[in-house]
């Protein structure tokens, strides 16, 4: 029998971005520890001697944080407190040369699907048996589940195609086997992760799989709730809506980016739909679906946006009056197509136009939250902080969503079930309540 020696070694991994780069992070881990390599995420006290950063390029704040978390462990190879530093995602798949003379500390830089040549420079072998193995890095009953890389779309704004490259779905029996492992594992929640969702299975079975892939996830033992991330609204396959009506494991819950309202902007924006193209995919949506929860993204600022546009932003976003809302400012990106425009609105126009949504969803998502007080929400339990149990039910997804506190005087909730919770308070963003035994 092959015994194993851990290597003296330790490697720790920082994440950084979205939860994408996170399941990137996760196959890494996976694959070192195959190779007996210690591994840690993001615990910088390990006493790991080499460093491993999973770098966001999306947007200048996200670029801005990936630079200082480099040269901050650039630092710390300088102070000898790690011996290797090794650099891979989206900014290194993006400006690998300029980050190679900038910050000659970084061992090597790797794109972002360059995996093996990361393992192979830690003399780690590439285990396929892995595939499917993913250790996860969130708490233990949910997970990240990405089902396809790269995007096919071309936004004017965005620089992801350029950093991820087409896109590619995931074989669906190589899915339902990853969400076996996990649920094996004690996962309950998926939620499903692309670049674009709605996408999944043009590229490798010539038509749209979601609904196929949807049963067949919702088929695996273990896994209550499955959650469907970064939906595109153009073309929508509303056979979706009928696999979410059918099947409880399929959370009333879609993530929908938007980006705006504005038909000139969303022109501009090359999002190949209008206002009221717009409406009338929401309104069937919540026709075949009643109680679903909508959340989306809006882009404020983009290049040309005038007052009137954001306006007419503002307006849809009482009109529509989503459970969930995300606001990113534009961020002016090379090689895309929006760079080729000037970027003209002024940052503090774009900031104050962001707060005003935010403030609009603020007040919406008051309303929504007190029109649940006296009714009961079945709620998945996350973690314990100070006297409350802190929860979520099938509106709200984990991290960027709403929450539910339980006082813990007189309860016991184990962490990672369900429990039917009465809403008995509510706040902007939170909601309290008791749990129904
Ligand atoms: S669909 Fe999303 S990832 Fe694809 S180009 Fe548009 S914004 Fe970027």
């Amino acid at each position: 029998m092959k015994v194993r020696t851990i290597r003296k070694d330790k490697i720790n991994v920082v994440t950084l971005g979205c939860s994408k780069n996170l399941v990137d992070s996760e196959n890494l881990i996976t694959q070192l520890r195959g190779n007996d390599y210690e591994v840690t995420h993001e615990s910088a006290d390990a006493g790991a001697n080499i460093v491993i950063i999973n770098t966001c390029g999306f947007i200048d704040l996200a670029k801005q944080e990936s630079i200082d978390t480099i040269v901050e462990h650039a630092a710390l190879k300088n102070a000898g407190k790690i011996e290797k530093l090794y650099v891979t995602g989206c900014l290194s798949q993006r400006y690998k040369d300029d980050l190679e003379q900038e910050i000659p500390e970084v061992d090597a830089f790797f794109g972002t699907l360059d995996m093996p040549a990361l393992l192979a420079r830690l003399d780690a072998d590439y285990k396929y048996e892995l595939l499917g193995e993913r250790q996860i890095t969130t708490l233990p009953h949910y997970a990240y589940l990405k089902i396809s890389e790269g995007c096919n779309r071309t936004c004017s704004f965005c620089a992801i195609p350029l950093m991820r490259g087409q896109h590619v779905s995931r074989p669906v029996e190589e899915l339902v086997q990853e969400a076996r492992n996990l649920a094996r594992r004690g996962v309950k929640e998926l939620m499903l992760i692309a670049q674009e969702l709605t996408y999944y299975g043009l590229d490798l079975y010539k038509q749209r799989e979601l609904p196929r892939l949807l049963h067949a996830l919702a088929d695996v033992d273990g896994i209550g709730w499955i959650r469907l991330h970064y939906a595109y609204p153009s073309k929508f396959p509303l056979e979706i809506l009928d696999v979410m009506a059918e099947r409880p494991e399929i959370c009333k819950y879609l993530d929908m980016p938007l980006q705006h309202a504005s038909d000139p902007v969303l022109a501009a924006m090359r999002r190949q739909i209008t206002r009221d193209e717009t409406r009338r995919l929401l309104d069937r949506i919540r026709d075949k679906v009643p109680d679903i929860a909508l959340r989306t993204t809006f882009l404020v600022g983009y290049p040309g946006e005038t007052e009137a546009d954001f306006e007419t932003l503002l307006d849809f976003v009482e009109e529509q009056q989503f459970e969930r809302v995300g606001v990113f400012q534009y961020s002016h990106e090379e090689s895309t197509r929006a760079y080729e425009v000037p970027d003209d609105v002024p940052a503090e126009v774009k900031e104050e136009r962001a707060n005003r949504l935010m403030e609009a969803q603020q007040a919406i998502s008051l309303r929504k939250n007190e029109a649940k007080i006296g009714r009961v929400f079945k709620t998945i339990f996350d973690r314990k902080e100070g006297k409350y149990f802190i929860g979520r039910t099938e509106a709200d997804s984990p991290e960027v969503d709403n929450e539910v506190l339980v006082e813990a005087k007189n309860q016991y909730i184990r962490l990672g079930d369900f429990a039917p919770v009465l809403i008995t308070g509510a706040e902007e963003f939170d909601l309290f309540g008791t749990v129904q035994r």
